[in-house]
Formats: C-alpha cells, sequence, structure tokens
C-alpha cells in the first residue's frame, strides 16, 4: 500500500472493513450557470459561478481548475490521435473573480500540465469547513470535428452539437492524493465532485436541447402539444415519436423560446446536445423502487440513423435489468438521454453514441454506456488513476445484460472486443497488474487493464463468491460508496467484510502480480466413468474453468470455481460421468488461455 492510502487509514478517512471512515470527507461545489450555444457559430460562451466548499480538515491556500478544452490545443500533450479539425485555441478565461475580486492574471498553468489544470494562489487561504466564491466568464470554439479517435465533444453536423467538458470545474481535492494531479490526454475520462448545478443553456428558437438534469420550464421552451407528448411519453410503455421528419419544417413553433433551465443535484458533471433537425423519441420505464416511478427514456438522433429507431427500447430494458438484476441497484436517476453523436461516452442521465450497424455490437455498446450510470457517476470513481474501477465493471455489466439479451453469442462478442487476440504479442505486453495506475499504461494496455481484465476479475470472483454472495457484496460496496470516492482499497476490503473470507490471495493475483491467462493441462488419466485432470496454473490468476467430457451416453459438463486456486498452483480434479468416457478437454470460456496449445 503507498504511503497515501496509507495516511487515508491513519487518518480514519478510510477504514479496513471497507467502509468510509469515521472522518471520510470531500469537497462540493454548487455552480450556478449560464451558457450560450447557437449554431452554426461554433462559439460557445458562458458565465458561471461556483460555491466551492471545503469539506477536507486542510486550510487550501490554492485553487486547482481543471479546464478540458485546453486539451484541444495544438501543443498540448494527448494520448490520442487527432485530426485537424480537433484544433481549437482552448478554454479563453475572460475574467475569474475570487470573492468577488478580480483574479484573472491571477491564473496559471499548473506545474507540469498540459494545460487542462490551471491554478490560482488565494489571497485569503481557505479554512476547513468553509467556502469561497468564484466567478469565471468564459468562451471557446467548439471542436470542427468531433470524429477523432476519441470523440467527446464537437461538431456532428453544422446545427447539430455535442457539448461535454464544456465548463470550467474545481479539480477534485480528496483525502489521498489532494489535488488530482492527473491532466486530460484524451485517454480517461472523469474523476469529479458531486455538485449540485443549476444551469440555463441558451439557444436559438427551433434548437432542441438534450441535457443531463431536471428541465425546469418545459411550458416554455416547447410547445404546449410537445411538452404534453413529453409528458404522456413517460407515461406509457410504448414509443412516442416526439418529433418526426415531417415537424422540422414547424421547429420554430414546436421550440419557439431558447432559454432552457436545468437543475442537477448531486452530480459529478452535465453535458447536452443540441439540434435543429434531430429526430426526438420518447418513452417511460417502470423501475419499482424509484422515487420516480417512471423514468422517461428519450433518444434524440439523425434521420439516417440505421439502430436508434429502436434506441428507446433498448434503453428502458438495460435500465430495467440493471435495477433489477445485476447490479441490482435501482437507476438513480429521473431520465436517460440517448444522443446520437460521434463518440461511445457516458455522462451523468446521457449517453453520447455513434450507430453502430451491427446488431450485437449496438446492444453491447448500449448497454455499456448505459451501465456507466452506476460507475463513475452512482459511486464517485477515480478513473483517470484506476480506469478499472470504472470501465471494468461497466464492461463487466455489458456482459450480463448481453447474456441476457443475446444468449449465447455474448461471450464471443465480449471476448472479441475485449480481449487481445494476437495472444503472442499480449503475453509481453499485458502482463501489467491491475494495480498499476492508468496514467502510466497508454494504448492496449491501457485498454486491457481498463476493460477487459477487470471485467474477468469480476467475473473469476463472482464464480468464487456464488452469485448470491457476490451480489450481496457488490450492492453493499456500491452502497457505502455512493456519492463518495472510493479507492481500490475500500473494494477490496468490503469484499472482504460483506463476504466473511480473507479474499487477499485473490486479489493479490488479479490485482498486484503480473500474472496472465494460462492453464496447463499436465496429465489425464481415464479409467471407466471417471477421469481425474491435473492443471498447473502457470499464468497465476485464479480463474474458473470447465472440463469438458464425451461419454458414451453424451457430453457433460464440470464447473470449477476460482477457488480452486487459493492455495495451489497445481491441482487435479476428478470428473465422474455416467457411462464410459471417451475424451476429456478443458474449457476456458471467456478466459481466454494466452497459450492454448498447452490446454
Ligand atoms: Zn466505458
Amino acid at each position: 500500500m503507498n504511503k497515501n492510502f496509507q495516511q487515508a487509514f491513519q487518518n480514519k478517512t478510510r477504514s479496513a472493513d471497507g467502509k468510509p471512515g469515521a472522518d471520510y470527507w470531500q469537497n462540493f461545489g454548487k455552480y450556478v450557470m449560464d451558457v450560450t450555444v447557437a449554431p452554426p457559430s461554433r462559439i460557445i460562451s458562458g458565465s458561471e459561478t461556483i460555491y466551492y466548499y471545503n469539506g477536507s480538515p486542510d486550510t487550501l491556500h490554492e485553487i486547482y481548475f481543471r479546464l478540458v478544452q485546453n486539451a484541444h490545443r495544438k501543443n498540448a500533450h494527448r494520448d490520442s490521435k487527432v485530426t485537424s479539425g480537433y484544433f481549437t485555441d482552448g478554454m479563453n478565461i475572460i475574467s475569474l473573480m475570487v470573492d468577488k475580486k478580480e483574479k484573472t492574471s491571477a491564473l496559471k498553468i499548473a506545474p507540469g500540465s498540459n494545460g487542462t489544470r490551471e491554478f490560482i494562489h488565494l489571497d485569503k487561504p481557505l479554512p476547513p469547513k468553509t467556502s469561497v466564491e468564484i466567478s469565471v466568464k468564459w468562451n471557446y470554439e467548439l471542436s470542427e470535428d468531433s470524429r477523432s479517435d476519441q470523440p467527446r465533444d464537437g461538431v456532428i453536423d453544422s446545427t447539430t452539437f455535442f457539448l461535454a467538458y464544456w465548463y470550467p470545474r474545481v479539480d477534485v481535492y480528496d483525502d489521498v492524493n489532494h489535488w488530482d494531479q492527473t491532466d486530460f490526454t484524451e485517454l480517461q475520462e472523469f474523476y469529479n465532485d458531486f455538485n449540485d448545478y443549476d444551469f440555463t443553456i441558451h439557444a436559438p428558437a427551433g434548437f432542441v436541447v438534450w441535457s443531463t438534469g431536471e428541465l425546469k420550464n418545459e411550458n416554455e421552451v416547447l410547445s404546449g402539444m410537445l411538452s404534453g407528448k413529453l409528458n404522456t411519453a413517460q407515461r406509457f410503455d410504448s414509443t412516442i415519436h416526439l418529433i418526426t421528419e415531417k415537424d422540422f419544417a414547424s421547429m420554430k413553433q414546436l421550440v419557439p423560446s431558447g432559454a432552457w433551465k436545468y437543475s442537477a443535484k448531486n452530480v459529478t458533471d452535465v453535458a447536452f446536445g443540441i439540434s435543429n433537425h434531430f429526430l426526438w423519441d420518447a418513452g417511460g420505464v417502470n423501475i419499482p423502487g424509484s422515487r420516480w416511478g417512471r423514468v422517461s427514456v428519450q433518444s434524440a438522433y439523425a434521420v439516417d440513423s440505421k439502430d436508434f429507431q429502436k434506441e428507446v427500447d433498448l434503453g428502458k430494458k438495460c435500465l430495467r435489468f440493471f435495477s433489477d438484476s445485476l447490479p441490482g441497484v435501482i437507476y438513480p436517476y429521473s431520465k436517460m438521454i440517448l444522443f446520437n453523436g460521434n463518440s461511445f461516452m457516458e455522462y451523468p442521465m446521457m449517453v453520447n453514441d455513434m450507430s453502430d450497424p451491427d446488431y450485437d455490437d449496438w446492444v453491447a455498446t448500449t448497454a455499456h454506456e448505459i451501465a456507466h450510470t452506476y460507475f463513475p457517476f452512482f459511486m464517485g470513481i477515480n478513473e483517470s488513476r484506476y480506469g478499472w474501477m470504472d470501465e471494468g465493471w461497466a464492461a463487466f455489466n455489458e456482459l450480463n445484460y448481453s447474456r441476457y439479451e443475446l444468449d449465447s453469442i455474448a461471450d464471443w462478442v465480449f471476448t472479441n472486443f475485449y480481449v487481445p487476440h494476437n495472444l503472442k504479442k499480449a503475453r509481453k505486453k499485458l502482463t501489467s497488474p491491475l494495480m498499476t495506475e492508468s496514467t502510466q499504461l497508454k494504448g492496449l494496455p491501457y485498454e486491457f487493464n481498463s476493460y477487459g481484465k477487470p471485467a474477468l476479475a469480476y467475473e473469476a470472483l463472482r464464480s468464487l463468491l456464488g452469485d448470491t454472495l457476490f451480489k450481496k457484496c457488490l450492492n453493499q460496496y456500491m452502497l457505502r460508496w455512493n456519492g463518495k470516492h472510493p479507492v481500490p482499497y475500500d473494494f477490496f476490503n468490503t469484499f472482504n467484510d460483506v463476504s466473511g473470507k480473507n479474499l487477499n490471495w485473490f486479489w493479490r493475483a488479479w490485482f498486484f502480480e503480473p500474472n496472465y491467462f494460462d492453464l496447463e493441462v499436465k496429465n489425464i488419466s481415464v479409467n471407466g466413468n471417471s477421469a481425474s485432470i491435473t492443471i498447473s496454473n502457470t499464468g497465476g490468476l485464479p480463474v474458473p474453468f470447465k472440463i469438458q467430457v464425451l461419454a458414451e451416453s453424451g457430453i457433460e459438463t464440470f464447473y470449477f470455481s476460482a477457488n480452486e486456486w487459493e492455495s495451489k498452483k497445481e491441482i487435479t480434479v476428478q470428473v465422474k460421468t455416467k457411462s464410459k468416457i471417451q475424451s476429456v478437454r478443458l474449457l476456458h470460456g471467456v478466459f481466454i488461455d494466452w497459450n492454448p496449445k498447452n490446454g
């Protein structure tokens, strides 16, 4: 355990049983914002007042800001390929006031930062349990091209925009690392405080806005007929087409005014899309236990999109599945908007997905982005450092939903997407332990450690604990850390605590050691209708496996959980069939073996 984590346990902000410590704290901002967007102009301008509360026991002498738009500057360091249309001048801070005092010229780029972190020294330090008022006026040019390698925001077409990371925000100051010093490099996506947002989006008449948050004035921005339809849609199971192609000629009557007022409480971010020629569908889904009863599911999409016609139906099924089955936690918001942009990205209450012509991939990626509702938004995950705590669960929950929707092909869809197929190359490059900080990894090693490998770790953990106990542990972890910032040890400790088992051997093998996937069949001995199989775990990862036996009476399959590897590197398992055994083989399932020659 590194020094920062040790300190957190000593300071009682974290505890050995995995619960938030007695002295756990976090900081918080109340954001009141105004933004103007008027396509086809790409200038986005806004103003905001942040009431930033210092919940820490420390006196803060600086405030660090996160200005993600600065990743678009030509000279900014990035970890993904971009096209020329990606470049802009970044966020232009017109003025910055602290407690009503002019501080614009005091804003400086943080040492070593690519420009996405800037800071000011406070004239008057901010003591514990006090607030500071920060007012910012800003503008930036929206990226012309949202089709870069990792597109997250930008122009979809000349009058359709998607805006993410669009406002200056205060960086996270936490109990483990203090100010978050990871830059935004277009690889990791989120580590944010839970804030309250009240904001107004000024858009021209005729443009619809789809945003995170509760729309407070739908009677003003939408025609009576349109707001009536939106409300009706939430109450019924069938999908209602709010805006069809026929409506494009009368958009200014349907959407007469352009000051869209939103409120979003206790969320980590807000994003929005805007268009004057997107189709708009809506439906409702009953989520038992939800404080809203029925959740509104909406989609906004291009006329030529082939898959978004069914997007509301798929979204509703995902919300039900994630609420009822796994993770089995009630969908926490009043709505989910599925926006047809150029990305595969998640935001609180929103997904920004490009169309996907392949049915199976469409199901899997939509489920994946919706699954992010829980990680990193229900739980305030530090994805910048630990991608596996966020993307790993999204990939795992995607796999679960795919198995429900796509049956037997789901495992293939998962491994095809998340497990490297060039195994020879993979073995050399992909053995970094999961605890390796995400900022240390690029390319395939980053992807594998953030998505495929942790999803498989959770799958192995489920095999070890069984469905019921696994879900109980996961639910406790989520309830304990909802609205907070868990670190890896809170996850390990909660599962140890709730399961009543010491799983440290499992955590060590999966998260701390440079292990890989390789089970080696050492010996098979068959005696009539029984067989004993000796298997060596050469790769070192505790994975479940199956033994498939072809006997005279047919095929029989025997399942062995990851528990087999608790204290042994080599095991001998026995199987007994109803009739004489003809052949025996080891099956890996989704845990694709990196050395298939030895079994
Ligand atoms: Zn994801």
